[in-house]
């Protein structure tokens, strides 16, 4: 009965029979056997023309949501096709050894971004060249495979691959590959589908016709479960559909607490996909607008005009809720290839906002005029500054802000722009209400995935000391208790838009310290929601907030929170706790 624990990238929980989706990655296509031919050209052609067929054949049931990135995927096979076309007539190789090539150029530079954020979309560049060298081999895609009522492990599934399986009627999905924000797993949330990614999972010790128990609640896949264990199971399942329809519901409404305290749930996005999606999906607005894919995926920074067009159309999604739009938070783990930083400490080094103030004419200007243009027509945005640690920074930015207003009526209504501080630094932490004094901060927000590491002083990426990084360890519950405090005294907004926000424990202490507003992921809304709506909020402070403050360490805090919703009550949460 072995047992391979993941990351979920879409919850639920479902007991199927097993199929192995083999498809072979472009990694391992095999090309010694390849010799250079007269009809290189006219295979590449003909594999591009079968793909786009198949994306159009996709695109006929695939949701409104996911046809936008289809359309992308064609473009991209295109110049992927054209750069290939050119590879092989230069150096007269074949068509295969050629793509295999040109993906790999594209896959290195991914890889030395050291981003996670690229490396992310370096697997939607993964799975077009897959299909591509699939249909240049002969093979049909896997279309004739059928899943229905089975769970799919594989080493790694496209978008279109899940938009199918979505069609037939799966159960579940694990790869190996992948990420929890990559298309795949974006479309089997919108889906519905049970998906965990476990990278150490062995394939050959699966086998087809097994049945598995995928719980993407807890994040874990038993094979050949006992007898004992499909039940436990089967009482899982049936909890679990029950909440569902409630969570999706509570997804719709204004999340308010028992005693009627409005919370406001927003989401974090990426891109305009995701926000599309998320505006379908319940959110009160954008909480974090995360821009810094703009910047990571070219040569040079995005002008004003790429900046506006990409601020209008999520303002547009929005229209008549809040749009917190980041500035680029750059350097440290998002860093430019042009702007090359040599640093010993980049997580302490030129990131930020330091980084926007040090290249003001290049990045920030351009930044903040089609900001500015965008608010101009929309109205709905509001300016949200990364990294902060000192007053100064705040100052900078509003000389700026009023240097680059081109006209004088402009020049007035900077004094309206409503800029946020994002608290990521236990510097700006303390110092909120020195920000606030300042007058041109109207809300803060505070970046728990940043916060906690420099509080607790862990690395967020590091694997070594994972076992610390935790946004419930008192340590960091008192730094925001003192900070909130001093936020709400200053009568400014508090929001929270770190992943502590999406989190079932943390939402009761947050709202109990004075939260108003959480910015979570689009996939969670409904949850988050649900959970306000069971809360006293007038009690938090209490009954919670001040005996976690009280505790010695985080398995303490954890306990008395998990203690503290069983005892209103909240047994249905307990998949979360
Ligand atoms: C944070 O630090 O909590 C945050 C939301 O910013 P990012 O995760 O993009 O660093
Ligand atoms: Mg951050």
């Amino acid at each position: 009965m072995p047992t391979f624990k993941g990351t979920i990238a879409s919850q639920g929980i479902s007991i199927a029979p097993i199929i192995k989706y083999l498809v072979e990655s472009i990694e391992d296509l095999e090309v010694s056997d390849c010799r250079f031919n007269t009809d290189e050209e006219a295979r590449l052609d003909d594999a591009l023309e079968k793909y786009i067929v198949l994306l159009s054949e996709t695109k006929k049931f695939a949701p409104e949501t996911e046809r936008e990135m289809l359309e992308a995927y064609e473009l991209i096979a295109q110049s992927l096709v054209e750069e290939t076309k050119e590879l092989a007539r230069n150096e007269k190789i074949c068509a295969e050894l050629a793509l295999k090539k040109v993906y790999l150029k594209y896959r290195e530079s991914f890889k030395s971004s050291g981003s996670s954020l690229i490396a992310l979309r370096e697997a939607d560049l993964r799975s077009i060249a897959a299909s591509l060298a699939n249909y240049l081999r002969g093979r049909e895609p896997k279309s004739t495979l059928s899943v229905h009522g089975k769970i799919v492990v594989a080493e790694d599934v496209t978008p279109t691959d899940v938009i199918k399986f979505a069609k037939d009627g799966v159960k579940g999905v694990v790869t190996m590959k992948g990420g929890v924000t990559s298309h795949a797993a974006i479309i089997a949330r919108g889906n519905d589908i049970p998906y965990i990614i476990i990278p150490d999972l062995r394939l050959e010790n699966i086998n087809n016709g097994d049945i598995a128990i995928l719980d993407a609640l807890d994040g874990s896949l038993v094979v050949n479960p006992g007898e004992k264990e499909v039940e436990n199971y089967r009482v899982k399942v049936a909890r679990f559909e029950e909440l569902k329809s409630i969570l999706r519901r509570s997804a719709f409404a204004k999340a308010s607490t028992l005693d009627n305290q409005v919370i406001d749930v927003l989401c974090n996005i990426r891109d305009i996909e995701e926000a599309r999606a998320a505006s379908t999906g319940g959110c009160d607005g954008i909480g974090l607008f995360r821009v810094e894919f703009l910047y990571m995926t070219r040569d040079k920074p995005p002008g004003e005009e790429t900046l506006y067009t990409a601020f209008t159309k999520v303002a547009e999604f929005f229209e008549g809720k809040t749009v917190v739009i980041r500035a680029p938070d750059l350097g440290a783990d998002k860093p430019l290839p042009y702007i090359p930083l040599k640093e010993e400490n980049p997580f302490l080094g030129l990131r930020g906002i330091r980084l926007l103030l040090e290249y003001s004419k290049e990045i920030f200007t351009p930044f903040l005029k089609a900001f500015l243009r965008a608010q101009r027509s929309h109205g709905n945005l509001r300016l949200l500054l990364p990294m902060v640690t000192t007053v100064r920074e705040v100052l900078e930015t509003g000389e700026l802000l009023t240097m680059v207003a081109e006209d004088s009526f402009e020049r007035m209504a900077t004094s309206n722009i409503r800029i946020g501080v994002m608290v990521e630094t236990p510097a700006a932490a303390l110092m909120v209400d020195k920000l606030a004094d300042t007058g041109l901060i109207k809300f803060v927000s505070y970046g728990t995935n940043d916060l906690t590491q420099y509080t607790l002083a862990v690395d967020r990426g590091n694997a070594n000391v994972s076992y610390l990084y935790d946004e419930l360890d008192p340590a960091l519950l008192r730094l925001l208790e003192v900070s909130v405090s001093k936020a709400l005294k200053k009568r400014i907004e508090v929001e929270v838009c770190g992943e502590m926000a999406s989190k079932v424990p943390a939402v009761p202490v947050l709202l109990g310290l004075g939260v108003k507003g959480l910015s979570v992921n689009p996939a969670q809304v409904g949850l988050v929601k649900y959970v306000i709506s069971k809360l006293n909020a007038s009690n938090l402070g209490k009954d919670l907030v001040s005996k976690v403050l009280n505790a010695s360490d985080v398995e303490e805090s954890r306990h008395i929170i998990k203690e503290y919703l069983l005892s209103i009550g909240l047994k249905e949460l307990n998949p979360w706790l």
